[in-house]
């Protein structure tokens, strides 16, 4: 008699799937692929690992971080952009990648707008002007100082032309009117490796991805890009303080998937994502690396999309008003 029931079961089961063609468009029942474009580590690795662990308990399917890194977070990127658009390949995306990117990179392979169904905001998180401990100054006045002086002689790191870390330190470098040798790297994770050993003298990365290392000392924090100090590093002196006013960058991560991802399949990856971001211990998690979350309403896929609109206008104004040069 079992193996009848089961029979029926299981009849019965295809029956509904089949007469709910929602049901089982949106129920993902293969695992998720959440692509990171920069190296492991870094802050879009973090707070991809952080909401993939409660999306995936809410959605019933592993969420697993893919770190597809290389040419300043494109290749991931692009990847994500053409998958299958089912719901099971997704990119954590920042205000680099889908914003600053279009004004900074002369060819990008692909249109934050076009290319993808967003799907949410996660967090903003400011970003922080980092130096290497070997440099000998150790507030802002004296770092800017030190690299007016020394502008020939210096290099600093970023995760690639167009990423959040490359427009902070390129806004940074042309307030102070310098041209300073970039290293790119796979990601800010590299960076601060690179900082610690002491191969580079200054880089910029989110505080997400290099607060730890700041408040453990092993990496110098020169200035958090906002108007007041951050609750998660009180003692981080702002780029006003230091006497830099207009060095104002703020970060964002979101997710999104690839454009054609039907609409019921998005909703429920975003009501995880929501989910995720509701649970005190994924905000607190995120609140720690200095991320500010943003309001439901803004987590939304429409709010990102208006997001993303406004974010490309307002860092291709920035860029061209700082005559910060968009690479060949
Ligand atoms: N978010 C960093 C950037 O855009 C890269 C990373 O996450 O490693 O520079």
């Amino acid at each position: 008699m079992a193996p009848v029931r089961l029979m029926i079961g299981f009849a019965l089961a295809a029956t509904s799937l089949l007469s709910n063609p929602v049901a089982a468009q949106t129920a993902p029942s293969r695992p998720i692929t959440l692509i990171v474009p920069f190296a492991a580590g870094g802050p879009t690795d973090v707070i991809g690992r952080i909401v993939a662990d409660s999306m995936s308990r809410t959605l019933g399917v592993a969420v697993v971080v893919e770190n597809v890194a290389g040419n300043s977070g494109v290749t991931g990127v692009t990847r994500a952009a053409r998958a299958t658009p089912d719901g099971t390949t997704l990119v954590v995306g920042n205000m680099g990648t889908h914003a600053a990117a279009v004004s900074l990179q002369a060819n990008l392979p692909y249109d934050p707008l076009r290319d993808f169904a967003p799907v949410g905001l996660i967090a903003s998180t400011p970003m922080l002007l980092l130096a290497s401990p070997r440099v000998p100054a150790r507030d802002l006045p004296a770092f800017i100082a030190h690299v007016k002086a020394n502008a020939n002689r210096l290099n600093f790191g970023t995760a690639g032309v167009g990423t959040t870390s490359h427009l902070a330190c390129a806004m940074f470098n042309a307030l102070i009117g310098v041209e300073v040798t970039h290293i790119p790297y796979r990601g800010t994770a590299p960076v601060l490796n690179a900082l610690i050993s002491g191969e580079i003298d200054y880089g910029c990365d989110q505080t997400a991805g290099a607060l730890p290392q700041v408040l453990a000392g092993t990496v110098r924090g020169l200035a958090i890009a906002t108007r007041t100090r951050t609750p998660a590093a009180p003692d981080l002196p702002t780029s006003v303080e230091g006497g830099l006013p207009d060095f104002q960058a703020t970060a964002w991560n979101a997710l999104f998937a690839p454009r054609g991802t039907s609409p019921e399949v998005v909703a429920r990856l975003a009501a995880a994502l929501q989910t995720a971001l509701a649970d005190p211990a994924v905000s607190a998690r995120l609140t720690q690396l200095g991320a500010e979350l943003p309001a439901p309403a803004d987590r939304e896929p429409a709010a990102l999309t208006a997001l993303v609109r406004s974010e490309i206008d307002k860092w291709g104004g920035i860029i061209r008003e700082a005559g910060i040069a968009p690479a060949p």
